[in-house]
């Protein structure tokens, strides 16, 4: 009973505080919070208290930052319940091998991100920050009110039991294995009928495939892509073969960043993470997001460095919410594209992953799916889904203005091999751009 009112009392919370709050106003609002919070981070979790030092918190945006790997690094000593790593791993794998999907210590909720074995998060959520989040996360993303009875078909690589706590009363929550073969899921999808679909956009993509066909006959009042960036290309296939704006949710191991507001346009969540922008270019409004979680205590994260490339908007967004609005989440600092100087000497060359999306999405609008892959800095691979009859046209053209975009960018072309595409929707991620090889101090001094 408890539970349920703290729920209901973050989704009004979520629904309506911020409506008609200015940017001003909830800027201060933020500070309260954050400067509140900060008191709490340093009593109880003994890294930040040795991280930050004597610094006053007063000053709190030039605290010193921490990314993925120092978080991991002092996980023990970070989270403020006195929870080891090697316990919340083990835990967290067994679930992840006999799918079990609730893996708990206690009443905390123990969460594994996705990425190479030695490169994974762990995240605790404490029960109240369960609740909370459940709040939260069902004022921003159901397509009516809490009070309509709604099916969610859920696809995720891993559960966990932070979204089976939403599965009460008039919610009912389907989990779709994306491990499972994608053609189970369509009679899955056809027996229950979902008004409302969570998926990764490579999903999203093969079920508006299936949709098209006639084999897939749900009609969901909201269509949300998350677990993957949403490129401009899928984007549009999935909004035009569902007749209806495609939502984003942002939400990673760090926290619930961002969530799209009726018009479609991605908000930073601004009521319960503050985010900082350390620009990576300025004038094309890209920057990396440095986050402060002012409403998590479990695993306090105060001015993490993310590993993601995200454009603010140009314009406001015409509902009036004071939450910034961002254009685009790009994908991983890491799969910036790295090519040789045109002049042969000085530094490699950095291109934000857009652009080579642009260069495949506007000089071909016939392809229907990409991949690119970089595995040197003189050495692509292009993936492409054309029909045969346009393949040569379109890898020309391909080809044509990624030279053009390499003479503006004072860069050399590198070798291109075009190939078809071969990624399969489900188990593996998909990363329209990628880049393969790691990026040493030499390499930059070429
Ligand atoms: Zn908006």
């Amino acid at each position: 009973m408890i539970g349920k009112l703290i729920i209901l009392w973050h989704y009004l919370r979520t629904k309506y505080r911020f409506r008609l709050m200015g940017r001003d106003r909830l800027k201060r609002w933020q500070l309260k919070r954050i400067l509140r919070h900060l008191k709490a981070v340093r009593r109880l979790s003994p890294f930040y208290r040795e991280h930050w030092g004597h610094s006053s918190l007063a000053e709190w945006e030039r605290l010193p930052a921490i990314d993925k790997t120092l978080m991991m690094e002092h996980f023990d000593k970070l989270n403020t319940l006195g929870i080891r790593k090697d316990d919340a791993f083990r835990i967290a794998l067994e679930a992840e091998h006999s799918r079990d999907f609730s893996p708990m210590i206690g009443n905390v909720t123990i969460g594994l991100s996705s990425g190479t074995s030695g490169n994974r998060g762990l995240f605790l959520v404490s029960a109240r920050e369960r609740l909370a989040w459940v709040g939260c996360v069902t004022a921003k993303v159901l397509p009516r009110s809490l009070f309509h009875r709604e099916r969610i078909a859920f696809f995720l690589r891993a559960n966990s039991n932070l979204y089976g706590s939403v599965d009460s009363g008039s919610l009912k929550f389907d989990f779709y294995d994306l491990l499972d073969p994608l053609e189970e899921h369509i009679s899955k999808l056809n027996g229950s009928l979902p008004t409302l679909l969570v998926a990764p956009p490579s999903v999203l993509r093969f079920l508006a495939d299936a949709k098209r066909s006639g084999r897939l006959q749900i009609a969901p009042l909201k269509i949300v892509s998350v677990a993957e960036t949403l490129d401009p290309l899928d984007e549009r296939y999935i909004r035009e073969a569902f007749g209806q704006i495609v939502h984003q949710i942002y939400q990673c191991t760090e926290g619930f960043l961002a969530s799209t507001c009726a018009h479609g346009t991605l908000h930073l969540n601004e009521d319960i993470v503050c985010i900082q922008k350390e620009y990576l270019d300025a004038k094309l409004r890209k920057f990396v997001p440095v986050i402060t979680d002012f409403s998590r205590r479990a695993q306090p994260i105060v001015r993490y460095r993310l590993n993601d490339i995200l454009t603010e908007a140009a314009a406001p967004c015409p509902c009036g919410s004071p939450f910034t609005a961002i254009e685009r989440i790009e994908g991983r600092c890491d799969d910036m594209v790295y090519l040789r100087p045109s002049r042969r000497q000085g530094p490699l060359v950095p291109l934000f992953p857009d652009f080579l999306t642009r260069v495949v999405i506007t000089s071909a609008p016939v392809v229907q799916q990409y991949r690119i892959v970089q595995h040197a800095p003189d050495k692509i691979d292009i993936f492409l889904l054309v029909e045969d009859a346009e393949r040569q046209r379109v890898q020309e053209a391909v080809l044509l203005s990624l030279e053009s975009l390499c003479r503006r960018m004072e860069c050399a072309l590198p070798f291109v091999r075009f190939r078809d595409y071969d990624h399969t929707p489900g188990a593996v991620k998909l990363r329209r751009v990628e880049r393969r090889f790691a990026l040493e101090a030499d390499h930059q001094a070429v």
